[in-house]
């Protein structure tokens, strides 16, 4: 018997399937990500699916899983948010890549209706807020995510004595993003500095204080807890394209 289900989701990727039809992995909310069919996409009159495949827009649609073929297909549906200003702002569009990459490589946050919601909200404010603010959600959004996993470091005491970090002040942290004391140090690590480790303990309600420095301080951090976990991909250039205010 085949299985139906109606459901939002979040086309990441497409690749083709024959000459008219796509293979699109898609984000859901109760069944992470899905690798599905979508038949005559790009033949003469597959015009009308194509908003179903758009990368990073929020749509809706009907999947049905053939269980002899193995194969998901996706016949119907609509497009309920498309993302019309990432093809114009790269901030945006390698801020939303950096996400799908996330996705992928995190499994889709073991497939959850909170992980679905911070991803949805995420792609929809990179749309729609200002550029000024694209840097602060791309470092909310990660720090909001490590907090769904369960995984923040603690930011208030040496990870591995347990001293307390007084408040304010900069600390120094492990690959993981553990805090390390002076103690505790073996050899040089990097620095959070007391501003950037406040914006953190206060779950960004400062934000108006992000400057510059301190939100390449923070991405630094906030990648390297990423990086420790997954293979994410991010070069330098993209980070400084998303995290660029000027644009
Ligand atoms: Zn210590």
């Amino acid at each position: 018997m085949n299985r139906h289900i109606k459901e939002n989701y979040i086309p990441l990727k497409t690749s083709d399937l024959g000459e008219n039809h796509k293979l699109v992995l898609v984000l859901t909310p109760e069944q992470g990500l899905i690798r599905t069919a979508v038949f005559g996409v790009k033949g003469k009159k597959g015009g009308s699916k194509r908003v179903l495949i758009q990368p990073f827009s929020l749509c809706r649609g009907d999947f049905y899983y053939d269980p002899v073929k193995k194969l998901w297909r996706l016949d119907e549906g609509e497009c309920l948010e498309s993302r019309d200003t990432y093809h114009q702002h790269l901030n945006r569009y390698y801020g939303a890549l950096f996400w799908a990459d996330l996705i992928i490589q995190s499994h889709a946050g073991g497939g959850s209706r909170e992980f679905f919601q911070i991803s949805a909200d995420y792609f929809r404010a990179l749309d729609t807020e200002e550029s000024s603010r694209i840097p602060l959600i791309f470092l909310k959004t990660i720090w909001i995510y490590l907090g769904f996993e369960g995984i923040r470091p603690d930011l208030s005491a040496c990870s591995r004595c347990g001293r307390k970090a007084p408040d304010t002040r900069a600390v120094c942290y492990s690959p993981e993003g553990q805090v390390i004391c002076s103690d505790c140090r073996m050899h040089s690590l990097p620095v959070l500095s007391g501003p950037a480790r406040d914006l953190l303990l206060d779950n960004f309600q400062k934000a108006a204080e992000l400057s510059a420095g301190t939100a390449q301080e923070l991405a630094s951090y906030l990648l390297s807890i990423l990086k420790s976990l997954f293979r994410i991909r991010m070069d330098e250039n993209s980070l400084k394209i998303i995290l660029k205010t000027d644009l």
